[in-house]
């Protein structure tokens, strides 16, 4: 071999070594991040297996460096080759977003119908009476699970009397809230252009502390057709003819939900309806005050209308297989609140993030429900909409067993994870590439368990 053959053979063994050090580096890197982030999330497990892995990667490199020409620059060179493939797999596995598909007509939900208003009603009161002789067919499923202890009462209570009183209180307090919603407006309009009311309703809404808003067309189809609980009369038809719907989403605290199906869990539902009453109720308040017609809708219960519907129009996520929003920082875990409005506005457009392809494949809220009320089978069609339906007797049974609102659902969800810069770069691969799907799928289960622990929560 002449000198200039050497230098060229040389030069082209240590553009390998370059490659393939790079290549390492990189995974490195993202380890590093990870069981960083790890040990300030106290994700136990996934801190020990990302450092498991940093070690090893560490180990490879220097392995590598120690070993003679020519082997050396094949090793590295074959770690290059392998990176190469695995980002033209996740880049050339383009996702192609589904939507939550509607595939027939939409009828208006009757509130009188839905779980939580069934079991408000005593047995022997008119009401009772009334609405089993017209809806026969839940008669003895609901009176079955009337026989459990319902949540929040006094032999739950029992079994963490400080948590549980606290949320208690909390509900308490909203039920004092429920006349406060709606109001006369003033008679005289403040006028500003539909796009300037919404960047002040938006920056206001962000300002009263929620963490998501979105507006839409407030659809009829999701406005409830007659009411079925809370202060106004039962039974009434309601119209709700506001144009538009202002739909905003709190955040729940991780640290709470992650003790999930305990107290803390509930204690965290009831701050957050309390924030979203205390918000919308200000923001309709506001609007009245502009001269348009508001309306605050807020747990506890005075919804006029169907909040997760409206948020998927809104933009603010898509509903998963856990029957609920997964919006699209914070997954399930967030709290929801609405108020309905002739407030001129702008519009959000409804956005896709490939969450329906996402659940398609993840079956990880089915797998730890433990009432097994979440489908894993395929979407079935449920009035008009192909969507997997939750057991809601099922999931409510699991609740009054517990004395709490659950939420182990939302606790697994791989999109609750913490909004963070390391979690929202997973995010958004998992928005674009199919095979990056796959790949935090499997990368959940491994590092944070199939069946993830509960935790205590900081009020523990
Ligand atoms: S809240 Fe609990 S019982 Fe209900 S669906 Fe979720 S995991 Fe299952
Ligand atoms: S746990 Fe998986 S399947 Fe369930 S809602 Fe979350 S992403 Fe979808």
């Amino acid at each position: 071999m002449t000198i200039k053959e050497q230098f060229i053979t040389f030069k082209a063994m240590n553009t390998w070594v370059i490659a393939g050090a790079a290549s390492l580096l990189f995974l490195i890197c993202f380890f590093f991040l990870f069981s960083i982030y790890s040990l300030f999330e106290k994700e136990k497990r996934a801190f020990w297996f990302s450092s498991l892995f940093l070690f090893l990667l560490i180990v490879l490199c220097f392995g590598f460096f120690l070993v003679e020409t020519p082997l050396k620059n094949w090793l590295f060179g074959g770690i290059f080759l392998l990176m190469v493939l695995d980002l033209l797999f996740l880049l050339f596995s383009p996702l192609k977003k589904a939507a939550t598909e509607i595939i027939g007509e939409q009828r208006k939900i009757d509130e009188r119908d839905i779980i939580f208003a069934r079991f408000e009603y005593e047995e022997g009161s008119r009401v009772y009476d009334e609405y089993y002789v017209r809806m026969p067919q839940y008669k003895k499923k609901d009176d079955e699970l009337r026989r459990i202890p319902d949540i929040l009462s006094p032999s739950h209570i029992k079994k963490d009397p400080i948590l549980l009183s606290l949320a208690a209180a909390e509900f308490d307090f909203l039920e004092h809230q429920l006349t406060k919603v709606s109001g006369v407006e003033s008679a005289e309009k403040v006028q500003q252009s539909p796009p300037e009311n919404t960047r002040k309703i938006k920056g206001i809404l962000k300002y009263l502390g929620s963490d998501l808003c979105g507006i839409c067309l407030l659809n009829q189809a999701y406005v409830y057709s007659h009411v079925g609980r809370g202060p106004e009369q039962y039974g009434r038809e309601i119209e709700l003819n506001h144009k538009y719907a202002v739909v905003f989403a709190l955040e729940m605290d991780l640290g709470m939900v992650a003790s999930a199906p305990s107290a803390p869990v509930i204690v965290e539902t009831g701050k957050k309806y309390v924030e979203a009453a205390r918000i919308s109720i200000t923001l309709a308040d506001f609007i009245r005050r502009l001269g348009y017609p508001a309306r605050a809708h807020i747990a506890g219960s005075n919804y006029l209308a169907m909040l997760p519907p409206l948020a998927c129009e809104a933009g603010l996520g898509e509903l998963g297989r856990l029957g609920i929003l997964v919006t699209s920082k914070y997954g399930p875990r967030a709290r929801l609140g609405l108020v309905t409005t002739d407030l001129p506005l702008v519009v959000d457009k409804t956005k896709k993030f490939g969450i329906q392809n996402f659940c398609q494949k993840c079956q990880k809220c089915a797998r730890n429900c433990p009432s097994q009320a979440i489908s894993c089978k395929e979407k079935t069609e449920e009035n008009g909409v192909l969507k997997w339906v939750l057991n809601r007797e099922e999931c409510y049974r699991f609740w009054r067993k517990s004395g709490t609102d659950c939420a182990v659902c939302i606790y697994v969800c791989p999109y609750s994870k913490p909004n963070n810069s390391f979690h929202n770069f997973i995010r958004k691969m998992t928005e674009k590439s199919s095979a990056a799907q796959t790949l935090s799928i499997l990368g959940d289960d491994f590092f944070y368990g199939r069946l993830p622990y509960r935790k205590k929560s900081p009020l523990d």
